[in-house]
This record gives structure tokens, C-alpha cells and sequence, in this order.
């Protein structure tokens, strides 16, 4: 099923998707959460791609999620990649039968930053696959704005060009404070962005993964999460609980002021986005 019709199938409320990362080694205990996942319904499972076009065995991992007949929507990274490379390896996923792609920059690594490449941004990426495919496609967002954004409106301004180019969903980098992502939607709606807008949702685990991610991306970290991660710092059992409750509050404001969808960053981990879910579950949402 592609993006669109996912997006507007109004039995599923609301619609759940989960994001994996391949593995270094062997991918069975991956798989082995994927099935406890998948008693979730999730219309697709999205798998990132390695920076720098390290994609490693992607192709197979993705033929062994199809094969628990789960839909899979791989990340595509275009930078340092050729137009030859990207074509080939879209031939390879339409023939699989996949039907959905994540259309990505990638970081540019530190030494390549003044190259020109076949592909130096995301839009153009999301043109090709367009013009060269019958794929639909989702793109990244960015409600705090994209780290290398001076501002967020000329971010959105940019991710307006991806849209022109015919994006189908787009999928938001993490946040704790839905107020940004509520001002985020407000504009895209202001600005003429109309397809639907994902929220991606990471349960915190520990608190190398926030200092990590923090320093990656612009993510506002509330004052009550700075908190627990000083108070549970020697007590993970806690600051896991502390990340399901926290994610369980955020994802239930996003749905009851309408949002359609979450795509949940598992981290290749069932358990925290499995227990959201279940305190998600009741009479009103679907799950
Ligand atoms: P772009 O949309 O190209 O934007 C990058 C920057 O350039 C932004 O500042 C933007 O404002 C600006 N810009 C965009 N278009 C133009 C233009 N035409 N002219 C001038 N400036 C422009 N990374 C991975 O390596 N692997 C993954 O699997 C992966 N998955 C991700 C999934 C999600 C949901 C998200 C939100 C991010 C993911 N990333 C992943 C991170 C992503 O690769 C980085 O954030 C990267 O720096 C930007 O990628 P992009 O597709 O948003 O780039």
C-alpha cells in the first residue's frame, strides 16, 4: 500500500509505523522484536540507511521484515551517491515489490562539504525517484528547524521544494515539546503544505542516547526530562518508566488534537514502544 493510501484509510486511527536500524551482525534478535512489534498492526516499517551510503546488507534485512508480511519503506540516502548508483538500487526495490521510500540528503561528511554532487539536496532526490519510478515517497522534517537551518522558515521554505517534487508524507525528526510540533503544522498549513505531517516519536531509554541525539539535531529538551535524567542517572529500570509515561502523555495530546499517525524510533527495541502503545489502547484508539 502506498503513503497516500495509508494516510487516508479512515479505518486506522491511528496509524502506527515504526522505524529500525540494520544491525552490525546478525539480524535475529532484530526480527525477534519486529514480532512482538507487529502485533501492532504497523502499516510499514521504515529501516535507516547508514551514512555516507554505508547501507551494509539493507537489501536483505528488508526482504526478511517483507517475509513476516510486513510492509517496509527503506530510508534512501542520496549524498556522495551517483544518479547510476540511486537508479540501480531503486530498480532492485520496485522489482521487490516495495512501494514507499524515505527521500533523504544524508549528512555530508566533514571533509566533502564543498563538493558538488549528482544530488546536493533531498528535493532533488525526491524529483528522480519521481520522474525514474512509481514509488511514493516521504521526506524528512524538521519542527525545531534542520541543525544546518539559520531559522526555521527558511527550512520550511526548503521543504516546501520537496513537496513541489512530489512528496506523499512527511516524517518528522524526535521532539519532547508537541507545542513545537503543533507551531510546525500551523505553518506548513499557512504555507500551502497540505500532505499529511508524522510526528516521530523516540521513548527515552538512557541518557547517552539524548546526549547523542542533542548533539546531532536541534531537539529542545524540557526541564522535566533534564530532571529525571539527573535523578535516575545510576537507575535505568527508572528512567526507562520515565521515557514510556513521557511518550505515552505526548503521543495521547497528539492524537486528541488530531494528529493521524506515529512513526515511533524503536531503536530496535520493542519494549518501551510496546508499552506505550498498550497504555495508548482503550476505546478510542484503534490499536
Ligand atoms: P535536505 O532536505 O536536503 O535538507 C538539508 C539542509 O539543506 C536543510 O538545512 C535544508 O533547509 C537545506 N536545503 C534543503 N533543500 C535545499 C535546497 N534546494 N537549496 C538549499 N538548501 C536546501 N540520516 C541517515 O544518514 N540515515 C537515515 O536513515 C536517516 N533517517 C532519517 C529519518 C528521519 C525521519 C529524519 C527526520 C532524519 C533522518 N536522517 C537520516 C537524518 C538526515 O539525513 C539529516 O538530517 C540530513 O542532514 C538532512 O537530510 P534531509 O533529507 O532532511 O536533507
Amino acid at each position: 500500500m502506498k503513503l497516500k493510501e495509508i494516510y487516508s484509510d479512515k479505518n486506522s486511527n491511528p496509524i502506527i509505523s515504526f522505524e529500525v536500524f540494520p544491525p552490525n551482525s546478525d539480524f535475529t534478535k532484530l526480527l525477534e522484536e519486529i514480532k512482538i512489534l507487529k502485533k501492532y498492526n504497523p502499516k510499514f516499517i521504515s529501516l535507516t540507511y547508514g551514512a555516507g551510503g554505508k547501507g551494509g546488507r539493507s537489501f536483505e534485512l528488508l526482504q526478511q521484515i517483507k517475509a513476516l508480511e510486513i510492509n517496509v519503506m527503506p530510508h534512501f540516502i542520496c549524498i556522495t551517491s551517483t544518479k547510476e548508483r540511486i537508479n540501480s538500487a531503486l530498480i532492485k526495490i520496485e522489482q521487490a515489490g516495495i512501494e514507499n521510500v524515505l527521500a533523504l540528503r544524508g549528512d555530508i561528511p566533514e571533509d566533502e562539504k564543498n563538493k558538488d554532487f549528482d544530488f546536493n539536496h533531498a528535493n532533488e532526490l525526491v524529483e528522480f525517484i519521481k520522474k525514474q519510478t512509481n514509488l511514493s515517497i516521504g521526506v524528512a522534517g524538521y519542527p525545531e528547524g534542520h541543525i544546518e537551518s539559520p531559522d526555521l522558515i527558511s527550512d520550511i521554505n526548503n521543504l516546501k521544494k520537496k513537496v513541489a517534487a512530489g512528496a506523499d508524507a512527511i516524517y518528522t525528526q524526535l521532539f519532547f515539546n508537541n507545542e513545537k510540533f503543533f507551531n510546525y503544522t500551523e505553518i506548513l498549513k499557512e504555507n500551502g503544505i497540505n500532505i499529511p505531517v508524522i510526528p516521530g516519536i523516540m521513548p527515552i531509554i538512557s541518557s547517552k542516547q539524548i546526549a547523542k541525539m542533542t548533539s546531532l539535531a536541534k531537539i529542545t529538551i524540557p526541564k522535566i526530562i533534564r530532571t529525571n535524567l539527573e535523578k535516575y542517572k545510576d537507575d535505568p529500570k527508572s528512567l526507562q518508566a520515565f521515557g514510556i509515561d513521557y511518550a505515552t502523555t505526548q503521543c495521547l495530546d497528539l492524537l486528541e488534537k488530531g494528529t493521524i499517525g506515529l512513526h515511533f524510533f524503536t531503536l530496535n527495541k520493542s519494549f518501551s514502544t510496546s508499552k506505550i502503545l498498550d497504555n495508548l489502547k482503550g476505546e478510542k484508539w484503534k490499536i
